[in-house]
């Protein structure tokens, strides 16, 4: 995958239009989910008891799941498929993958890829199909079937835990996000416009990781919002296949009318346009990196997931109602956190319902972490040892002679 990352970064780039940059960096980054499960694989997981009472001993083996299904979003339609098919195969799994129906190929590649590479036929099977609502249920009826790992929005894993229930299938579940990022006045500025630009703007906005809800101190609000504007404004939109383009189109027709819809909204809430809130010259389903300060709490683009290049900048002054409105809501994927003062950012960090926090950080995915939600964002973890669990069954043997 390394070796071929530049075809796999264009084909990305081709099939879902994010910016070729965007793409290089999600080839490398989904690679290294083979690698480190690769090395993971080997490793001797099963246990015995040390102390043992006469002629009794207990023995558990960690055993695979059984045939797992895997479903993946668009977004990270090389990622997303790696995080799972590595420790899959490396827990001893066969699988069956159905990748998002706006981002098929990607999935086949990796697919034939893993079958040169000499994965025996039949262990990886793809099924690009629109119609999911049908097949999936099919498949998870299946007594073969052991798993479902999911990547997707909140709305459709709830549908597929309803479908898992008929047969108790083993489920994990990555859902959608609703992520705050946290700016104290004590903040470096430079690292939080830097951090705050990943975290929103990686993938141009389409992450379940994306910073949705900004809260900035008083004290350091209006240089932030001024700085964070001008980066947003200087962002070069574009074909994601052109040189030098850091932002390419949404994915489809609806998801670029959804952004003019959410700013209207919220400047209908009080809001404060700070810069874009507009379509750029150019034909596709492109929106401007928009940054609007100090919507009201009821507009739209708060309560979900933006999904898009939109920022919106609220203000606070304690830290208690910081913590309360972050927490606010149903989702705990991701939180992000900046600040000088360690000791305060992990107090915070601690006291945040989410997975996992970006403490000065503006991306924190790492194939050696674990990464999941709490709440409505997902039950289990991808990645690390953890991932790797999510496809083994513990089987626990009492012996005696
Ligand atoms: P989606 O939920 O619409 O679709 C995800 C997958 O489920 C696709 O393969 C789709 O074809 C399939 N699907 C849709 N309806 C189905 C049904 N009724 N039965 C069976 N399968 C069905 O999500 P999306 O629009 O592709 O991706 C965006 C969402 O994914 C966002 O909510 C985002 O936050 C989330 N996401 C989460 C993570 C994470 O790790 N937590 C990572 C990436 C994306």
């Amino acid at each position: 995958m390394t070796a071929r990352a530049e075809d796999f970064a264009r084909l990305i780039t081709l099939e879902n239009g994010k910016a070729l940059r965007d793409a290089r960096g999600e080839v490398a980054y989904a690679a290294e989910f083979f690698r480190w499960y690769a090395e993971e694989a080997v490793r001797n997981l099963s246990d015995i008891s040390t102390a043992p009472s006469g002629k009794n001993r207990i023995l558990v083996l960690q055993q695979p799941v059984g045939v797992a299904l895997l479903i993946t979003p668009w977004n990270f339609p090389a990622a997303m498929a790696t995080r799972k098919i590595g420790p899959a195969l490396a827990a001893g799994c066969s699988v069956i993958l159905k990748p998002a129906s706006e981002t098929p190929l990607t999935a086949l590649a990796i697919a034939s890829l893993l079958e040169e590479a000499g994965v025996p036929k039949g262990v990886v099977n793809v099924i690009p199909s629109a119609r999911s609502s049908a097949i999936v249920p099919a498949i998870l009826d299946d007594p073969r079937v052991g798993k479902l790992s999911f990547t997707g929005s909140t709305g459709v894993g709830r549908i597929l835990l309803g479908n898992a229930a008929k047969t108790i299938v083993n489920c994990s579940m990555e859902l959608g996000g609703n992520a705050p990022l946290i700016i104290f006045n004590d903040a470096d500025l430079d690292t939080a416009v830097e951090g705050a630009m990943t975290a929103k703007m990686r993938n141009g906005g389409e992450a379940c990781t994306a910073a949705n809800r900004f809260f900035v101190e008083d004290g350091i609000a209006d240089d932030f919002i001024r700085a964070f504007s001008q980066a947003m404004a200087g962002l070069k939109v574009g074909n994601g296949l052109d040189d030098g383009v850091e932002l390419g189109p949404l994915v489809n027709r609806g998801a670029r009318d959804d952004m003019e819809k959410l700013v209207e909204d919220a400047l209908a809430h009080g809001g404060k346009l700070e810069t874009g809130g507009t379509r750029p010259d150019q034909r596709g389903f492109f929106y401007n990196p928009t940054v609007i300060s100090d919507p009201g709490a009821d507009a739209l683009l708060l309560q979900d997931e933006i999904f898009g290049p939109i920022a919106p900048i609220q203000r606070f002054d304690d830290l208690d109602d910081v913590i309360r409105r972050a927490n606010d809501t149903e989702y705990g994927l991701i939180s992000y956190v900046f600040t000088e003062n360690l000791k305060k950012g992990l107090l915070v960090s601690e006291r945040l319902q989410s997975g996992m926090v970006g403490l000065n950080r503006g991306v924190v995915s790492d194939p050696a972490a674990p990464f999941g939600g709490v709440k409505q964002s997902g039950l289990g973890r991808e990645g690390a040892h953890d991932g790797m669990l999510e496809f083994l069954e513990k089987k626990y043997i009492a012996v005696s002679w």
